[in-house]
C-alpha cells in the first residue's frame, strides 16, 4: 500500500498466471501450453519480416492488423468487419469487459472458471454475480435464467475441461437476446464445437480465441474475438482509447503463417487429445477421479491425498502442474496434456509419491 496509489489499486484482485520455472529442462504441464512448435511456416514468416538487418522494425505496425483479419476471416467464412484482434485473449478479455458487460445489471459467469474474470470486473468496476456449475462441474443454462447485463463463460470451461454442446449456447443465445454472451472459446479446438458458425445469426454472441493454445503461440500473445460487426465496433473504439498498437510486426505475421498451415495444426491437435486420453486412462488407474475434458488439460483428484501437497511434491521433482487455493476445485489437480513422454514423467512420479 502507498499514498501514492489511485484508489483503485486497493480494490483489485490480480490474476496469479502459473509459474514459468527457469529450469532448462522442466516438466511444465502447469499453464496449458502446447507441448509442440509452432509451424515451420511460423518461423519462416517471423524471419522474413525481421530481414537481415531488422529494417521493418522502424516502422508502426498494422494498428487494424488488416492481413491478419483477412487471413481469419477466410478461415472462418466471414467478414473481417467481424473480427477484432488483441495482445493476447486476455487483453480482447479486457475490452469486451470494458466495451460490453458494464451494465446496470450484474455480469453472470460460472462459481468454477478462469479467475481472471473476477479481475477484469474488479478493474473495470463491473457488478457480476457468479452462477455455480453442477455437483459433476458442468455448466447448466437453466441456472442463467435471471435478470443480468451480460454472460460469460469458456467453453470448454476452465479448469474444469467440460464442453457444453452447441445447442446448449443455441439455446442460451435465444433466451438472453437483450445481453451480450462471450464465450471464450480458447480449448476449443481440442475436442469442443465452435460458436463462430452463429455469428452471423445472432448479433449478442461474441465469440473469444486465442493463438496460445492450439497454435502454440503462446510468447507471441495474439487473441481474437469474432461477433457482429456492431460489437466488434465497441471493441475498437476501447482499443483505441487504450493502445492503437497492439499487435507487433512480427506477431501479425506469425498468426497469419500459423492459419495457413492447418494440417500442422490439425496434427498437433490430434497428437493432444490422444494424449489426452492416454494420460486420462493412467490417472484412473492410480485411482485419479478425472473430470470430463474436451481441453488440453484434465482436473483431476486422488481421494486419499490432499492436492496441494502433491503439486508441492511434484515440484520438487520439477514437475509443474496447477493447484488452485480457490473453493470447491482446491482438492484438485489441473494437469496440462504434454508429449506423452512428460505425462510418462509425471505418471511415474505420481505413483512413487502415492505409495508414500
Ligand atoms: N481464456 C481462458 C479460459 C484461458 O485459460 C486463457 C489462458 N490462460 C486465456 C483466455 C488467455 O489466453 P491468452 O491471453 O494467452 O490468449
Amino acid at each position: 500500500m502507498s499514498r501514492y496509489w489511485s484508489s483503485i489499486v486497493h480494490q483489485l484482485t490480480p490474476y496469479v498466471p502459473g509459474e514459468q520455472p527457469r529450469l532448462a529442462h522442466p516438466v511444465k504441464l502447469n499453464t496449458n501450453e502446447n507441448p509442440y512448435p509452432p509451424s515451420p511456416l511460423v518461423v519462416e514468416a517471423i524471419r522474413r519480416e525481421l530481414g537481415e538487418a531488422g529494417e521493418s522494425l522502424r516502422r508502426y505496425p498494422d494498428p487494424g492488423a488488416l492481413a491478419l483479419r483477412e487471413t481469419l476471416a477466410a478461415h472462418h467464412g466471414i467478414k473481417a468487419d467481424q473480427i477484432f484482434v488483441g495482445n493476447g485473449s486476455d487483453e480482447v478479455l479486457a475490452h469486451v469487459f470494458a466495451a460490453l458487460l458494464k451494465h446496470d445489471l450484474p455480469l453472470l459467469f460460472p462459481d468454477v472458471t478462469y479467475s481472471f474474470y473476477t479481475s477484469y470486473a474488479r478493474l473495470y468496476g463491473i457488478d457480476y454475480q457468479t452462477v455455480a456449475l453442477d455437483a459433476s462441474l458442468a455448466i447448466r443454462i437453466e441456472d442463467y435464467h435471471r435478470p443480468n447485463g451480460g454472460i460469460l463463460f469458456p467453453n470448454p470451461n476452465a479448469p474444469t475441461g467440460r464442453a457444453l454442446p452447441l445447442g446448449e449456447i443455441e439455446t442460451l443465445l435465444r433466451q438472453h437476446s437483450d445481453s451480450v454472451v462471450v464465450i471464450d472459446e480458447a480449448y476449443v479446438d481440442f475436442g469442443a464445437e465452435s460458436a463462430v458458425s452463429l455469428i452471423d445469426r445472432y448479433p449478442n454472441l461474441l465469440v473469444v480465441h486465442t493463438t496460445s493454445k492450439a497454435r502454440s503461440l503462446a510468447g507471441m500473445r495474439v487473441g481474437f474475438a469474432f461477433g457482429d460487426e456492431k460489437l466488434i465496433e465497441a471493441l475498437n473504439r476501447v482499443k483505441d482509447s487504450f493502445n492503437s498498437y497492439p499487435l507487433d510486426r512480427l506477431a501479425q505475421v506469425a498468426a497469419v503463417a500459423a492459419y495457413k498451415d492447418d494440417a500442422w495444426f490439425r496434427l498437433g491437435c490430434q497428437k493432444v487429445i490422444a494424449s489426452r486420453e492416454r494420460l486420462v486412462a493412467s490417472l484412473k488407474d492410480l485411482g485419479f477421479d478425472v473430470v470430463p475434458s474436451a481441453a488440453n488439460f484434465v482436473l483431476a483428484r486422488h481421494p486419499g491425498h490432499d492436492a496441494g501437497l502433491l503439486a508441492a511434491q511434484l515440484r520438487a521433482k520439477d514437475i509443474f502442474v496447477r493447484h488452485f487455493n480457490a473453493p470447491r476445485i482446491d482438492q484438485y489437480l489441473r494437469i496440462t496434456i504434454g508429449t506423452d513422454e512428460e505425462c510418462d514423467t509425471l505418471v511415474a512420479a505420481l505413483e512413487t509419491l502415492l505409495r508414500l
